[in-house]
């Protein structure tokens, strides 16, 4: 329960999806919360080390089944996205790749073998896996993609480069688009293989507690069955990115509630004037308006989590919900950052942090005005991309 819940949201979920939630909230209470800020000041967190604190609740590919993962609902998984993403978006990150994005990939169009090989793994942390569509030269439209792979005798020859990839510095596996002769085709790359070097994106101003690298491919020599048989075409990476813009519906919604926590904490405790912050007319109008947004935004979720578990989930319902919780979570942790004065600026105070997280949340998964392209494409029958 938090006190933004005014509408008594809680009421809407269920007993089991409840317990989920305090046991991830918890987790983050206890492992994440009291490290992040320096995690993020270093730009460095124990990933490795995480996962398997992750894969041992059961957090990893959550929301698959078999193959050592829990099977639990969308919805669920959509509270522990949350959950985490109120301790950092890098914190959430690491675990929607690995489940959504990497695990997620594997488990609907990898071989059985892949799947014996590298899910139980995964599941438990043991093994990291990343995501590589997006290039240097090619992100929103990666239909463009440069990445080529051609046969040779029974083996697959991979080159070119993935940039931006999330989890990269500490992955042991990749699945990495690749353009074919047939088309757009995915692969489960050892990230140990001959030809493949990986290197750490430094200097970032946001997600610091997440690490990102950059993919050089150089002829990588791979076995025919490093083929992720099932995907053809570019809807199959398309697919899985669906799949993590769900998560990251609820986890935007996470950050915005640990700000607007933090906020109501403070303002009601910082005085000036002689009253405190918080009887100002001026800032509760700001803390009505976002509690509102906050509000909107979890509704929003839960329908889309509902849709997801009864099987009708659309990209572009995940689209508005994208756009939406993002776009209105970035406009929460900003508001905070006024009540907070100049205490907001401060590494002491989670605001910022979040702030700066949602700028990338924001455009990694599809950039808000991706997901107006494709909501404008969806209301008009018109292609506006290019
Ligand atoms: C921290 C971080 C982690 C990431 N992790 C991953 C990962 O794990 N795996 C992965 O594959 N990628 C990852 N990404 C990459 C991310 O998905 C891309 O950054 C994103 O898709 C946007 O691509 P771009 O940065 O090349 O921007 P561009 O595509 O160059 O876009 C720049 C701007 O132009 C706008 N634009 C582009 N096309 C149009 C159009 N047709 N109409 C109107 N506006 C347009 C965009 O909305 C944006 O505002 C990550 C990014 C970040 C920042």
């Amino acid at each position: 329960m938090t006190p933004v819940d005014l509408l008594d949201l809680d009421s809407l979920l269920d007993d089991e999806e409840r317990q989920i939630r305090s046991v991830v909230r918890r987790l983050v209470d206890d492992r994440v919360r009291p490290h992040v800020a320096d995690w993020y000041e270093r730009g460095h967190v124990p990933a490795r080390e995480l996962a398997r604190e992750f894969g041992r609740l059961g957090l990893l590919g959550m929301h698959l089944t078999g193959y050592g993962c829990a099977g639990s609902t969308a919805v669920a998984y959509g509270l522990a996205c949350l959950e985490l993403e109120a301790g950092d978006s890098g914190v959430r990150s690491l675990v929607s790749v690995q489940g959504s994005l990497a695990m997620y990939a594997i488990w609907r169009y990898g071989s059985e073998e892949q799947k014996q090989r590298w899910l139980p793994p995964m599941a438990t942390g043991e093994a990291i896996g990343c995501f590589g569509l997006t290039e240097p030269d090619h992100g929103s439209d990666p239909a463009s993609m440069a990445t080529r792979a051609r046969r040779d005798g029974d083996d697959w020859l991979l080159h070119g480069g993935k940039m931006w990839i999330t989890n990269a510095p500490v992955a042991d596996v990749a699945v990495i688009w690749a353009r074919a002769e047939e088309g757009v085709r995915g692969f489960a790359v050892p990230l140990d293989s001959p030809g493949v070097s990986v290197r750490e994106i430094r200097r970032k101003m946001s997600l610091r507690a997440s690490l990102t690298g950059e993919i050089a491919l150089d002829d990588v020599r791979l076995p025919a069955d490093a083929l992720l048989p099932g995907a053809a075409g570019l809807k199959a990476p398309l697919s899985c990115l669906t799949e993590a813009r769900h998560g990251i519906v609820w986890g935007a919604l996470g950050a915005a509630r640990d700000c607007l926590e933090t906020t109501l904490a403070y303002a009601g405790t910082r005085t000036q004037f002689g009253r405190p912050l918080a009887g100002f007319q001026l800032t509760q109008a700001k803390l009505a308006d976002m509690a509102v947004e906050w509000q909107k935004g979890f509704l929003l979720a839960l329908h889309l989590g509902r849709l997801a578990d009864a099987g009708k989930l659309r990209p572009e319902q995940v689209s508005v919900g994208k756009l939406n919780n993002v776009r209105e979570a970035l406009a929460i942790a900003r508001q905070c950052r006024t009540i907070l004065g100049a205490n907001g600026v401060s590494g002491e105070y989670p605001i910022m942090r979040h702030a700066n997280n949602l700028e990338s949340v924001l455009t990694y998964e599809g950039t808000s005005e991706i997901h107006q392209l494709v909501i404008g494409q969806r209301l008009t029958g018109l292609n506006a991309f290019a």
